[in-house]
């Protein structure tokens, strides 16, 4: 089964007007007259599509196509709201994916037997109201909703109000789902699958991230009339630490760290530095991996220490635990990729979305499509109609496969 391109691509023409920016790109905050707009236009495509459309009380919407048999259903999801002078694909391409799904499986005259569901996540980005992803939080459990309507924008509009001001309070009785397994078409936005010249990837989960900050303590003295065997130069040790730091993420595959941010006191010409702070963000899918390049980082700093007379202590103070995606749904979306012959590779995702949340309720997946200069969150932001159209058809296909499953 293949969707139908022209269509969909229509379909993203007419989103990516609503809220366009001059430089091709959309702004379409979370709640904002243009966030109105959006919704009515995907609301109309979902009822165009035969789906039945219901509002929950968060917002989020949710367009159903019935099955033949009363199970929970098949629920494909991503989010409509754009950062500020974002792009035309991030989110918008998940949901209008997932509407031509529908469409196509109608043209088809397919009758799954599990119903099929598409949702437009309210306030995915997280721009206008903190935290991201909240809406898929509280049907995940992880925020209550009172914590949610009381967020406040920075003109102090409260979401709750915001949300009836445009007309989507809906009630808490038509949250998606239930649902049997969940699956989120996305653009990449990391260069992965550009550098491997693949159209599509298979999302095997949402990466750990630990970030930590370092201190190094050493002396401060004058540049001058200090020998190099008697200093503690704080910046000289701190200068390995960044280097151990780069080097434990480069031999451990598809480990990321980063030292992004330093500062270095008294941060003088002709001063020894006596103190540096630094930070530090290790990232891999494997939670084990994760503690294992920490415990490693600690090792080489307690090390360092001794060998430099200076102190170095890492403070660990914050953590977002990975999440492994679920067996039987990457293998949907493989065995869909190679039902329609298309290459594939499985990655995973450096970025958080609805789906993270998402797989706390039921077997979940993504797919990601390859975005040129692996840019987004930007008016560059840009993937080819025929990526674009793949990815869709690994969608239809996957979910299908899913959708048709018994049990
Ligand atoms: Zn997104």
């Amino acid at each position: 089964m293949r969707i139908d391109r022209d269509r969909m691509l229509e379909s993203i023409d007419r989103l990516a007007a609503v809220g366009a920016t001059p430089g091709g790109g959309v702004t379409r905050l979370a709640l904002s007259d243009e966030d109105r707009q959006g919704r009515e236009l995907v609301g109309r495509l979902m009822e165009e599509a035969g789906l039945r459309v219901r509002i929950d009380d968060l917002g989020n919407m949710t367009g159903r196509r019935d099955g033949s048999g009363d199970q929970p259903a098949v629920v494909l999801g991503s989010h409509c709201d754009s950062v500020r002078r974002g792009g035309r694909y991030d989110g918008a391409y998940g949901v209008l994916a997932a509407i031509e799904v529908a469409r196509r499986l109608n043209d088809l005259a397919v009758t799954t037997r599990r119903p099929i569901e598409v949702v437009n996540w309210t306030n995915e980005e997280g721009v206008r109201f903190e935290p991201a992803m909240m809406c898929s939080g509280v049907v995940a459990g992880r925020f209550g909703r009172a914590y949610v309507y009381d967020r406040r924008d920075l003109e102090g509009k409260r979401f709750e109000e915001e949300l009836r001001r445009i007309g989507y309070l809906g009630s808490e009785g038509d949250r998606p789902g239930p649902a049997a397994a969940y699956l989120e078409l996305h653009i990449e936005q990391g260069p992965v699958l550009e550098a491997a010249d693949l159209a599509v990837g298979v999302v095997q989960g949402i990466v750990g991230i630990t970030w930590s900050e370092v201190t190094v303590e050493g002396r401060a003295d004058h540049a001058g009339p200090s020998p190099m065997e008697l200093r503690r130069d704080a910046l000289a040790a701190a200068a390995q630490v960044i280097s151990a730091v780069e080097q434990l993420a480069r031999r451990t595959p598809e480990a990321v760290a980063t030292v992004g941010r330093l500062t270095v006191e008294p941060n003088v010409i002709n001063t020894i530095p006596g103190r540096v702070v630094m930070s530090v963000d290790v990232r891999h899918g494997e939670p084990a991996t994760l503690e294992a390049l920490v415990a490693e980082l600690e090792q080489v700093i307690a090390a360092l220490a001794d060998e430099r007379g200076v102190g170095i202590a890492l403070d660990r103070f914050w953590t977002s635990e990975a999440t492994p995606f679920a067996p039987s749904v990457v293998a949907a979306v493989e065995d869909a990729c190679r039902e329609l012959a298309l290459p594939s590779r499985r990655l995973w995702s450096g970025a958080g979305h609805d789906a993270k949340y998402m797989a706390e309720v039921c077997p979940t997946a993504m797919i990601f499509v390859r975005s040129r200069g692996g840019l987004s969150h930007c008016e560059e932001e840009f993937s080819t109609a025929e990526d674009l159209a793949e990815g869709a058809d690994v969608l239809l296909n996957a979910a299908w496969r899913l959708a048709d499953r018994a049990g």
